[in-house]
């Protein structure tokens, strides 16, 4: 629901459902705008005596004070709110539906860059953000889907889209958005995976027509490799047509089937990522080439935002993962660590940690050189992750050493477990050229909270223990000294 409110007049809408201190928010906004004159002034100035002076940007300050009304826009992308831009009018319900539209792709547009400003600086929910409609809802009401889409419909798509931050963002923002802006029936965005396997990220029907399988699709214009149709001898045997118009002399019921069903390659730099599908209302297909139509444009935005998305999501799993071995690092470590013996205080659930340090390392690369030393450090690396339980965290601590962490285990199980790992190694097969490594490691255990009750010294007692394992002539696992708590 739009607000609004001028000064002079005060609220214009009444039956708002702003709280008392929203509706001071905007009030307050409303004084800025007319202190400040940053406005957009929108109205239909030849019907006033004093247009021309109210149109000059120089007046606008004073152009506003006449003004009879204003609304207030939210400004935020539709995952959140942000601000409000505040629209002037001589009259009420003065604007144009198409003024409504390109206001709330301005509102979306400044939204966006506040967003991308603020998404460091600001966490969701804090700042001064209005709790009025979100922009979808807004554009909704304002704008209701057009026969042709227009450059406001794409531009407020390809605003939404950049403020995804995950799969499932951009999955919400598709479905909320897509059949809004464009004329369709249905639409399904895939993603490939390995082997040429893709995988449905999302779709949407109005259930007036099914989506066809890729099978059925042909490429139209094998040299442009992104525009994809319909292929004409396999008129949808398993996808019903989109229902005609009822008018058959319309040209548009000619139509083959290739212009309603549109398969797009979603890639970037000629490296696919997946494919949008889009089956298009007939009476609308004639607006749309099947080359070089502003469906391209939507295409192309799906594509970078996957692109970043995917990008994210390896660097995030790189901020975790030590590169050589692929384990988990040890920022990762502690944190999983932190998080477990939370839980640890409050109640029954015990958490074992062992260290494992390879034994004389330091020879193995003097002698077979630091390259076999990597090789070796990335192969123990597998021969603990398939030595680990479902849920055990096996981690690259530092250099030539390891961290298991096993939730839910008992000190008589983590023993056990410390052993085999220390003796598992025996029969591992290290080859570097033609020659077989022998290497042993040892082991030192702890366990929480009967031992330690924070990640630190938990830490601290399994290398005391493995310290004691060095000691005691190496390639063996020692725990850290029982506490009658743990023996229990
Ligand atoms: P100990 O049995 O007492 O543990 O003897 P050690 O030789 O294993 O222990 P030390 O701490 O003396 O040496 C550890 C060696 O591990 C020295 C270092 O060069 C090597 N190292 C650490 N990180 C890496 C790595 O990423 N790659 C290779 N190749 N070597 C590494
Ligand atoms: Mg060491
Ligand atoms: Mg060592």
């Amino acid at each position: 629901m739009v607000e609004a409110y001028a000064p002079q007049t005060g609220w214009i809408t009444k039956d708002s459902d702003l709280s008392h201190d929203e509706r001071r928010q905007v009030e307050w906004l409303a004084e800025q705008v007319m202190a400040t004159g940053e406005v957009i002034l929108i109205d239909n100035v030849q019907d006033l005596p004093n247009s021309r002076q109210a149109n000059r940007p120089e007046a606008v300050g004073q152009a506003i004070a006449p003004l009879q009304f204003f609304a207030g826009f939210p400004v935020g992308t539709t995952l959140r709110t942000l601000g409000s831009l505040m629209v002037f009018t001589r009259t009420q319900g003065s604007l144009t539906p198409e003024q409504q539209q390109a206001i709330v792709t301005l509102a979306t547009e400044m939204g966006s860059l506040l967003d991308t400003v603020t998404l460091t600086a600001v966490s969701p929910g804090s700042g001064p953000t209005l709790p009025l409609p979100e922009a979808a809802a807004i554009a909704a009401q304002a704008a209701p889907p057009s026969v042709s889409p227009n450059y406001h419909n794409v531009m407020r798509l390809s605003m939404a889209l950049q403020s995804c931050l995950t799969f499932e963002d951009l999955t919400n923002q598709l479905v909320a958005l897509l059949p809004v802006n464009l004329p369709i029936h249905a639409f399904e965005v895939a993603l490939n995976f390995e082997h040429h396997k893709s995988q449905r990220l999302c779709f949407w029907s109005d259930e007036t027509v099914n989506i066809p399988h890729s099978d059925e699709l042909v490429c139209q214009i094998p040299d442009k490799f992104d525009v994809y149709t319909l292929k004409p001898e396999r008129r949808m045997p398993t996808a019903r047509m989109p229902v005609a118009p009822r008018d058959t002399s319309d040209s548009t019921t000619q139509l083959p089937p290739y212009y309603y069903w549109r398969c797009y390659q979603l890639a970037v730099h000629n490296r696919s990522l997946g494919t949008l599908k889009l089956c298009l209302k007939p009476e609308t297909a004639k607006h749309f080439p099947v080359e070089n139509s502003i469906l391209d444009y939507v295409a192309d935005q799906i594509s970078v935002t996957l692109r970043r998305l995917v990008l994210l999501r390896k660097l995030q799993a790189e901020n975790l993962q030590d590169p050589l071995t692929k384990l988990f690092n040890r920022r990762h470590m502690m944190g999983v660590l932190s998080k477990l013996l939370k839980r640890v205080s409050y109640g029954q659930y015990e958490v074992g940690l062992i260290i494992l340090d390879l034994d004389h390392f330091k020879r193995l690369n003097d002698t077979y050189g630091h390259d076999a030393g990597d090789q070796v450090l990335s192969m123990v690396g597998i021969f603990l992750k398939g030595h680990a339980r479902p849920n055990d965290v096996v981690c690259r601590f530092g250099g030539e050493e390891f961290v298991l962490i096993l939730p839910g285990v008992t000190w008589p199980i983590l023993e056990r477990r410390a052993q085999q790992l220390c003796r598992g190694l025996h029969y591992l097969n290290l080859k570097v050229g033609e020659t077989t490594l022998q290497i042993t490691m040892s082991a030192g255990f702890a366990i929480a909270p009967s031992q330690a009750k924070t990640p630190a010294t938990l830490i601290k007692a399994a290398d005391t223990a493995l310290y004691e394992a060095k000691c005691q002539g190496r390639d063996r696992a020692v725990g850290a000294p029982l506490t009658p708590e743990s023996e229990a």
